[in-house]
This record gives C-alpha cells, structure tokens and sequence, in this order.
C-alpha cells in the first residue's frame, strides 16, 4: 500500500479558515505509457462514524422489533442502502403523518427538529435517535447561541435535512447563507452580536469564502470552538484534492442527493478533472474511457464498499484496470448506538 501523509494546518480562531484548504493545485493527467488503465483508490471513502450507526441502529431495530420499522426520511441518502432497506421492512416517511400511532420509528443520521421530536412524542411513536453525534453538536452550538442572545448564520444548503433540523432548534435566531454573494446581502441592527455555525457536510473551500467574506463584514463574529464541517467529509475531500493532481477522471461513488458526495464530484472539477458522481457501475458511460486513463476512484459517507468493488471489478475486467491503493489519512471513528437500542443485543447477521 502506498500511503501519502499530509499534516492538517490547525483549526483557526474566530473568523478564521477551516483546516484542509489545499487551495488549487497544478494539474498533469498521466498518460499511461503502456496503454492500461491504472486505479487509484482513495482513502479514507465511503461509510463514515454516522452512516455506520445509523445503518446498524436500523439493522437492529428491525430485527429486534421486527417490520415494519419506520425511518423519518433516508436514513442515509444513499439510493442503495435505502432500496436494501426498504426489502428488509424500513418504511421511509418524510411525515410523521404517515406513521401509525405506536408504531417504531428511527431519525435518520441527518437529525430532526425539536418540533419533529414533539409530534413523533404525540403520536406516542417509540423514536429511536441515530443522529450522528456531530450533527447533534451543531444543533447544540445553535442552542447555546441562541441562548445567549446571537444571530447565528447557518452556512448550509437550504432544504437539506440537516438544515432544516438545525434550523428548527432557534428558527427566529437562524439566517441561513449558501454563497458569499449572500453575505453582503446580510443587514443587521446595530449592536447584534453575530455567530456562524455550518453545515457538517460542506466544500471546505467553498466554507472558508463564505467565512472569508463574512469575517471582513462583520469583524469579530463568533465561531464555533471546532469545525463543524465534519472530519469524515474533510478527509474525503483531502484525499481527492491530493490524487486529483495525478487523474484524468475521478469516480465517486454515491447518490445525487448526498451532499458530501456532489462536493466531492465539485471538488475534482475545480481541480480541473472531468469527474462524475455515480451510483454503482451500471452508470458508467460507454464513452467516459478510452482504456489507457488514470482513475481516482473514491466514495461518499453514504456509500457502501459493496459499490466501490463492483466499480472496480468493472474497471478490471473492461479495461484491465490496475488498482493501487492510496491511503491519505487513517481513520479511527466509531459513535455508539443510540441510547434506545444499546440493551439490545443480537447476533450479527453476516
Ligand atoms: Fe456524521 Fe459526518 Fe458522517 Fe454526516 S458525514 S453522518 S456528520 S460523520
């Protein structure tokens, strides 16, 4: 395994950057001189801390309480893990409207609002929580801001679950930005004591403008005590943005809808590389190879391993493609099972 190390520059005070700003890097496509086609798989891809939860909370509810299991919305927006689900007896609901009074019912990893919280309470639904812990961090943040009188402003994708449930933890208190140019269309009274909060799963250099441009308007703005943009979308993005300098084309693995999986696509393309965001190898266009490419192949937080080998037992089998490991960081990262499950044991099914 060849592995290429790369320090992480230190979180930044109040108004600062957020680590892993590579910035651009000069790109060479390697042509490969003897006509074959050659992989390089990146680390870390695919599941991270929360999908893992998330994904073996609802393995064992299912099991445990038997189906149908109710989940309020994906549990992870991945097309693949969801249609697996869905034959095991998951329901997907995005109303809680649609869950038969008492019935189960699981929040999926992207978390949910208090008021969420209240209804699934007044239905008298047994609501498992297998919020990923990071997500809940930004929802505590925004607690504790909004407690303490600041405007926080959220920079997020608008109508992404994970906003939309930390949104609904001080909606009066939250405005939410997507691009620097809103930014400057910010206006606040006199006085108003201001803090930002992101979204966990954001371009870290898309982040780091819009935390640019909000430090030069409004100087001295609060931050949170540590990134919110989370570790396993930060170490996704370090590993493409160093193979990118070495690709023709970069793969990633994972659904349209998963954000952390578009900003990888977007951040191959800034790279200058021709990337595209698949969902299994049967994407795969006829007339994206010629055979004799380098191909970064990676995957989003919501992705499954199963696709990435199927990907590249295409990738050999169409056009002989040599894989090479490349490990950018390891990775070490596990949260625990929701409180509602953790007395509950079963066996692992293989
Ligand atoms: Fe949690 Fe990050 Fe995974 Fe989202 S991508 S579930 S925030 S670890």
């Amino acid at each position: 395994m060849i592995s290429v190390w790369r320090e992480a520059s230190p979180s930044l005070p109040a108004g600062g950057e957020l680590r892993y700003d590579l910035g651009r890097v000069s790109v060479m496509p390697v042509r490969r001189s003897d006509g074959s086609m050659k992989v390089l798989l990146a680390s870390p891809r695919g599941f991270c801390a929360g999908v893992n939860m998330a994904i073996e909370s609802l393995d064992l509810a299912i099991r445990s309480f038997g189906p149908p299991v109710y989940v309020y919305h994906e549990i992870v927006h991945n097309k693949f893990v969801v249609e697996t689900f869905r034959g095991k007896g998951a329901v997907f609901v995005d109303s809680l409207e649609d869950v038969p009074e008492g019935s189960n019912l699981l929040f999926s990893a992207h978390g949910v609002s208090p008021e969420i919280r209240r209804v699934a309470a007044r239905r008298r639904l047994n609501a498992i929580d297998a919020t990923c812990p990071l997500v809940t961090k930004v929802h505590l943040e925004a607690i504790r801001y909004a407690r303490e009188k600041y405007t926080i402003i959220l920079i997020g994708h608008e109508g992404h679950d994970e906003v939309i449930g930390t949104m609904g933890e001080a909606p009066e208190a939250i405005v939410l930005v997507e691009h620097p140019d809103d930014v400057d269309r910010l206006e606040f009274p006199p006085g108003t004591k201001l803090a930002y909060l992101t979204q966990t799963t954001l371009s870290v250099d898309d982040a780091n403008r819009i935390i640019r441009r909000l430090a030069e308007r409004f100087p001295g703005i609060a931050s949170p005590p540590k990134d919110d943009i989370c570790y396993a979308t930060q170490n996704r993005q370090e590993a493409v943005s160093i193979l990118s300098s070495e690709a023709d084309v970069v793969l990633v693995l994972g659904s349209q809808n998963s954000s952390n999986s578009q900003r990888l696509k977007e951040l191959a393309v800034e790279r200058g590389v021709r990337a595209y965001l698949i969902d299994s190898a049967a994407d795969i266009g006829s007339d994206w190879f010629r055979g004799d490419e380098t191909v970064v192949v990676t995957a989003g937080a919501s992705a499954p391993e199963q696709v990435v080998q199927e990907c590249l037992n295409f990738l050999r089998d169409r056009f002989g493609a040599q894989i090479e490991m490349r490990s950018i960081r390891e990775e070490d990262v596990h949260f625990p099972l929701p409180r509602e499950l953790r007395s509950l044991s079963l066996p692992v099914v293989p």
